[in-house]
C-alpha cells in the first residue's frame, strides 16, 4: 500500500494539451475518483499512473519512489477496464491465476490466494467455468479477482462499471468499495458519472479541459463547489444557475428574486465589484402557496414526477416582465401543476455567490 502523487504532471498529443500541469495525492488505502465530462483527461492520467502513456512533463510517485520512467510491469499496479479484458478461453480459475504464473508463483501458495480472492468475491461456485459464458457482472468480479489476486500497490480502475446493466451497477460498485476498503488498496477510479464517483470514492477530483478544478470529499464539492463548472456538474438536477447583483443592506438580487445575506459572509462575497452568478441547489428552494409573505412569486412552467420527489420549474415575476427560472425539488407527489400561481422562498444560508468572469466561489479558498 502506497500514496500515488502526481506533481505537476502534463500530457500533450501533438496540439492537444490533455492534461496540464495536474497536482493531486492519493493517500494510502484511499479511493480517489477522477470525475468530468467526455475528453477531459481522466484517461490520460490514469494511463500515465499505470505507464501505458509517457508524462510530457512532471512525475508520478508511487510513495517516494519516482515510477513515471518505469515500464508498466516495474510499477506494480493492476488494472481493471471497462471490457474486463479477461481470457475468454480460459476459466474462471485460470483467469484469477493468470498474474500470479506469469510471476512464477504456482502450487499450494497459488491455490492459496485464489481460493480466497474466489471466496471474497463470491466466485468459488464458478471457478471451473469459462468466463465467457457470465454475465457482465460476474466477469467483472473476475477482473477485479485478477487484480486483487497479486496485493498490487495501487489498483487503476478505468469505467469499470459502464458495460453494466443498472442493478448490476449498484451491486457492484457495493462490492468494489468493501473489498477496496478491505484489503486498504491504493485506488485510483475513472469515471464520468457522479453517481458512481460519490457512491464508491472517498475522494472525487473533479477534472475540465485537462485542469484539474477541484479536489474533496463528495459532500464538500455539493456543499462548496470551488466554481461555476464543478457547482454545474455535481448534483442532479443541476444547480440554479441565476445572475445576481448586491444591492443595499447585505442584499443580494436577481430577476424577480432578492435574498438577505448573512453579515459574517459579506466581507468575503462583496471582496470585488466584478459581475456575480448566484447559484442555488433544487432542494434548498421552497414552494408554498402564492402570496406568502417574504418569498417571490412565480409560475410553475413543469412537473416532473420523481415518485418520491417532484422537480418544478417556476419561472419568477419580474417587473421587466418574465424573470428567472428556477428549478426547485420538493416533496412528492406534491399538488402543484403547470400553470400554479406559487411563492418560491429561498434559503439563503445556503445560497453561493461565484465571480461572472472567473466561475470561482468568492468563498473558496485560494
Ligand atoms: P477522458 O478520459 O476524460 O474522456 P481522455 O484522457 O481520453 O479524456 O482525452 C483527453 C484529450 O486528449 C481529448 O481531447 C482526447 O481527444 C485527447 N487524446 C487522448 N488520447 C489521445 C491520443 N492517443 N492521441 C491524440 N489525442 C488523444
Amino acid at each position: 500500500m502506497s500514496s500515488i502523487s502526481f506533481v505537476s504532471v502534463s500530457k500533450r498529443y501533438g496540439e492537444v494539451d490533455a492534461v496540464k500541469a495536474f497536482d493531486l495525492s492519493c493517500a494510502p488505502g484511499e479511493m480517489l475518483a477522477l470525475l468530468g465530462p467526455s475528453g477531459c483527461g481522466k484517461s490520460t492520467t490514469l494511463k500515465m499512473a499505470a505507464g501505458i502513456e509517457s508524462v510530457s512533463s512532471g512525475e508520478i510517485y508511487f510513495g517516494e519512489r519516482p515510477v513515471s520512467r518505469l515500464t508498466p510491469g516495474a510499477r506494480n499496479i493492476a488494472m481493471v477496464f471497462e471490457d474486463y479484458a479477461l481470457y475468454p478461453r480460459m476459466t474462471v480459475w485460470e483467469n484469477v491465476a493468470f498474474p500470479l504464473k506469469v510471476r512464477g508463483i504456482t502450487g499450494q501458495p497459488a491455490a492459496q490466494r485464489i481460493g480466497e480472492v474466489l471466496q471474497l468475491l463470491g466466485l468459488r461456485q464458478m471457478a471451473e467455468q469459462d468466463v465467457s459464458g457470465l454475465s457482465g457482472g460476474a466477469q467483472q468480479r473476475v477482473a477485479i479477482g485478477r487484480a486483487l489476486v497479486r496485493d498490487p500497490e495501487v489498483i487503476l480502475f478505468d469505467e469499470p462499471l459502464s458495460h453494466l446493466d443498472a442493478d448490476q451497477k449498484v451491486q457492484l460498485r457495493a462490492e468494489i468499495k468493501r473489498l477496496q476498503k478491505l484489503r486498504q488498496v491504493t485506488s485510483i477510479l475513472v469515471t464520468h458519472d457522479q453517481t458512481e464517483a460519490i457512491a464508491m470514492a472517498d475522494r472525487v477530483a473533479v477534472m475540465n479541459h485537462g485542469v484539474l478544478q477541484q479536489v474533496g470529499a463528495p459532500q464538500d464539492l455539493y456543499e462548496r463547489p470551488a466554481n461555476l463548472f464543478v457547482a454545474n456538474f455535481i448534483g442532479e438536477p443541476p444547480m440554479n444557475l441565476m445572475k445576481a447583483a448586491f444591492a443595499e443592506g447585505g442584499r443580494v438580487a436577481g430577476d424577480g428574486w432578492g435574498a438577505t445575506l448573512a453579515p459574517s459572509r459579506l466581507g468575503a462575497l462583496r471582496a470585488s465589484d466584478s459581475a456575480i452568478v448566484a447559484g442555488l441547489r433544487p432542494e434548498h428552494i421552497a414552494v408554498r402557496p402564492a402570496g406568502t409573505a417574504g418569498d417571490a412569486p412565480g409560475t410553475v412552467i413543469y412537473r416532473e414526477p420523481r415518485g418520491d420527489a417532484d422537480v418544478l420549474t417556476v419561472v419568477l415575476v419580474s417587473p421587466t416582465g418574465e424573470g428567472a427560472r428556477l428549478v426547485a425539488e420538493i416533496a412528492g407527489p406534491s399538488s402543484w401543476r403547470a400553470g400554479d400561481k406559487v411563492s418560491v422562498g429561498i434559503d439563503e444560508a445556503r445560497l453561493l455567490i461565484f465571480d461572472a468572469t472567473s466561475g470561482r466561489n468568492r468563498e473558496a479558498l485560494p
